[in-house]
């Protein structure tokens, strides 16, 4: 047996979460790989499956995390075999299938990518879905071109998961990045990430003109709603936007100006369908890009037990940067 968190459903359909001890036999018949986790992590998703805010987990009982490291215990698929170090981020993991946040997991060996050599299993999580997340942001911006003397750029949800490594990233290739944050008492820790300045999240969260003065070259945004339509129209001549986001709402109060006047491109970023090879990509790139003292500056550790009250404290946004969850503690 192996601990996990387990999410229920009542008949009221009241979403309550809970430490439990459950059988291997339990684990679920779809899936051909059973790894021992090490760590697994809180992001906003998880806060939202965990706290039952919004309708994330599409079947109960559910084990959250959407995302995972660990070794491989059982193989029946013929890429993988006892003993590999892997991680697993995406695919509907603690959302349709059971997720990281236990101390196994039974998934499909197609969701799996081998671990980069040069991280351990906590530095992977450390970097877990929002920091690969935010180097496909960056990846966007590089698509289309935006270079570093081409100009600011703009990271909002600045001291979120995928804020906080965005900085870092685009920081260390070299890029000016002004941090959008609503805790600017933060701004000491956004700096140290590599963040220029910063702005008030104020300024760019309510309805604004469908054309503004141009300022960003690029922007990465974990935002959306009224902070996206800005950013679009704040963003220079021939820009890109990567949207990823929608920690103020899924709306984009916006007009087609910026892509019509000013050719802005409005990349949009997924990572939990993302094929492999971006994934393996992305995960190379963020292992060599960025030195692993920049983990240590993003992350908190906490054990298993404390994740249904950090999931709480993660979606009142009173969380700085990445949460790490040591299953095994
Ligand atoms: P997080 O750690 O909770 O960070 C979100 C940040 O957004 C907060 O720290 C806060 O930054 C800011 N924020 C929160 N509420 C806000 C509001 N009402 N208005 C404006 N800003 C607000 O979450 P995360 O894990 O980094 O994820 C960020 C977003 O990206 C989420 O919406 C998540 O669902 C999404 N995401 C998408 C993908 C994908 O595949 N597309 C992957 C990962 C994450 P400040 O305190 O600095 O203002």
């Amino acid at each position: 047996s192996f601990n996990a968190l387990l999410i229920n459903r009542s008949e009221d359909k009241k979403v309550s979460a809970s430490l439990e001890t459950i059988d291997e036999s339990q684990l679920p018949e779809d899936g051909d790989v059973i790894v021992d986790i090490d760590y697994s992590t809180l992001n906003y998703k998880d806060g939202l499956a965990i706290t039952g805010a919004a309708p994330v987990v599409r079947k109960y009982p559910m084990v959250p995390g959407i995302d995972f490291a660990g070794t491989v215990s059982e193989s029946s698929n013929p890429n993988w075999q006892t003993g590999d170090k892997v991680i697993l981020n995406g695919w509907g993991v603690g959302e349709g299938h059971w997720g990281g946040l236990a101390q196994k997991a039974k998934v499909k060996g197609e969701w799996l990518i081998a671990k980069p050599e040069r991280l351990n299993s906590y530095q992977a999580m450390a970097i877990g879905t929002a920091g690969y997340t935010a180097m496909l942001c960056v990846m966007a911006l590089q698509k289309h071109d935006v270079k570093p003397e081409d100009g600011e750029i703009l990271v909002t949800g600045a001291n979120g998961g995928v804020g906080s490594f965005a900085i870092a990233i685009l920081s260390a290739y070299g890029y000016d990045v002004v941090a959008s944050t609503g805790r600017p008492e933060e701004m000491d820790y956004l700096t140290e990430l590599g963040a220029k300045s910063s702005i008030n999240r104020s300024e760019l969260s309510e309805p604004g003109k469908p054309l503004d003065k141009e300022r960003w070259a690029g922007v990465v945004d974990a935002v959306g709603s009224h902070t996206l339509a800005n950013a679009c129209a704040q963003t220079k001549y021939g820009g890109t936007v990567a949207a990823c986001g929608l920690a103020q709402g899924f709306d984009l109060p916006a007009t087609v100006m910026p892509f019509i006047l000013r050719g802005v491109t409005l990349a949009g970023v997924d990572s939990v369908n993302a094929p492999l090879a971006k994934r393996q990509e992305a995960w190379d790139k963020i292992a060599e890009i960025l030195s692993p003292e920049v983990y240590e500056k993003v992350v908190k550790k906490i054990a298993l037990s404390e994740a249904i009250d950090v999931a709480g404290q993660l979606l009142e946004g009173k969380v700085r940067g990445r949460v790490v969850v040591d299953v095994n503690a």
